[in-house]
């Protein structure tokens, strides 16, 4: 039994930062491709090493290799399974599983084709898991200037489009590397996700600073990813707080990436306090090597909450979640009943 017994959320999970090892591993061997460190530990060593990045964007070479190998549905599906396992063994009750179907496409899979493996491996995880429910968000991505990968990420707001339900792939998210244009180059991709109603996040004010969560609140996004930077505009925190825009909160990633100091100096805690619906999540569960028990560890030693604001973030995880609403109400009821 975990020491957090309720039912716990996390919003903010890449696939391709939360594999197992040896399975990545294998998967590598099985096709031929040379993972750094060569052998199993020598991988582990270097995940762990690269962890600990300069910068948001050297900790994104760490998933050059994992990119590597998953180019085909088999992989896919076998990655998302076994994650669906992984968080149900931490006693995870929702979770919300993002990945960037462009990264997948090297090799002959379309991003159809990949968003089709990814719920097969959905389906195989729940199927084996009943007590866990998941649902898949689709990333676009920041690799350069937005007109370097224009077409794959309209092509992913297609896929979204296509395979849009509230039970599979749930909403449209942006990620990657952040700053290197005006995020309202971006504009016209969320405006055709709006045109067609999806449910849109986007990664902003991690990196940089609340300019890019401004902006990204003028997409119309309901969540955004990190956005801590936030806290350096009261004024456009009031704007969030009213507008119950959540914040998806990594705090072992912030520190990672050099976002953020320290976790005592995270201001996720005055953000809360704020009134901002702010929810913890990992990012990365092998990349960060943590998993929730482990971020409620940090909040609670280290980040000034208590108790019943872990019970509150995970309420605002349900309320922010992409989940049916008989769910959301089944999970508030239960989380309610663990205020201490
Ligand atoms: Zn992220």
């Amino acid at each position: 039994m975990t020491k957090y017994p309720f039912p716990k959320i996390d919003l903010h999970l890449h696939l391709d930062g939360s594999f197992r090892v040896e399975t990545m591993y294998e998967l590598a061997q099985e096709r031929g491709i040379a993972l750094p460190g060569e052998t199993l530990e020598g991988y582990r060593q270097f995940l762990f090493d690269r962890s600990n990045a300069e910068s948001v964007n050297e900790y994104l070479e760490m998933f050059n290799a994992p990119t590597d190998v998953l180019q085909d549905a088999a992989s896919l599906q076998r990655i998302t399974a076994e994650l669906i396992e992984d968080l149900a063994a931490c006693g995870v009750r929702y979770a919300e599983i993002r990945f960037a179907p462009q990264l997948h496409t090297h090799k002959g899979l379309s991003q159809a084709d990949a968003a089709a493996a990814v719920l097969a491996g959905r389906e195989e995880g729940l199927k084996k898991n009943p007590g866990i429910h998941v649902n898949i968000i689709t990333c676009m991505m920041c690799v350069g200037p937005e007109t370097v990968n224009w077409d794959a990420n309209m092509e992913t707001v297609e896929v979204c489009r296509q395979f849009f339900s509230d039970d599979g792939i749930v909403a449209l998210d942006l990620a990657g590397a952040e700053g290197i244009v005006p995020l309202t180059h971006f504009a016209p991709l969320f405006a055709k996700a709006k045109e067609y109603g999806l449910n849109m996040i986007c990664h902003a004010g991690d990196s940089q600073d609340w300019v890019t969560v401004r902006d990204a609140m003028s997409f119309g996004v309901s969540r955004i990813g990190h956005g801590h930077h936030i806290y350096e505009n009261p004024e456009l925190v009031r704007k969030a707080a009213e507008k119950k825009i959540a914040l998806e909160i990594c705090p072992t990633s912030n520190i990672q990436c050099k976002t953020r100091a320290s976790y005592p100096l995270h201001p996720a805690k005055n953000l809360l306090q704020m009134g901002l619906p702010v929810t913890i999540n990992t990012d990365n569960m092998v990349m960060a090597r943590v998993n929730l028990d482990d971020e409620y560890d940090h909040c609670l030693n280290e980040m000034g909450f208590v108790w019943n604001d872990l019970i509150d973030m995970n309420i605002n995880s349900a309320r922010a979640a992409f989940m049916k609403d008989d769910l959301r109400k089944e999970i508030i009821a239960e989380l309610e009943t663990f205020r201490r």
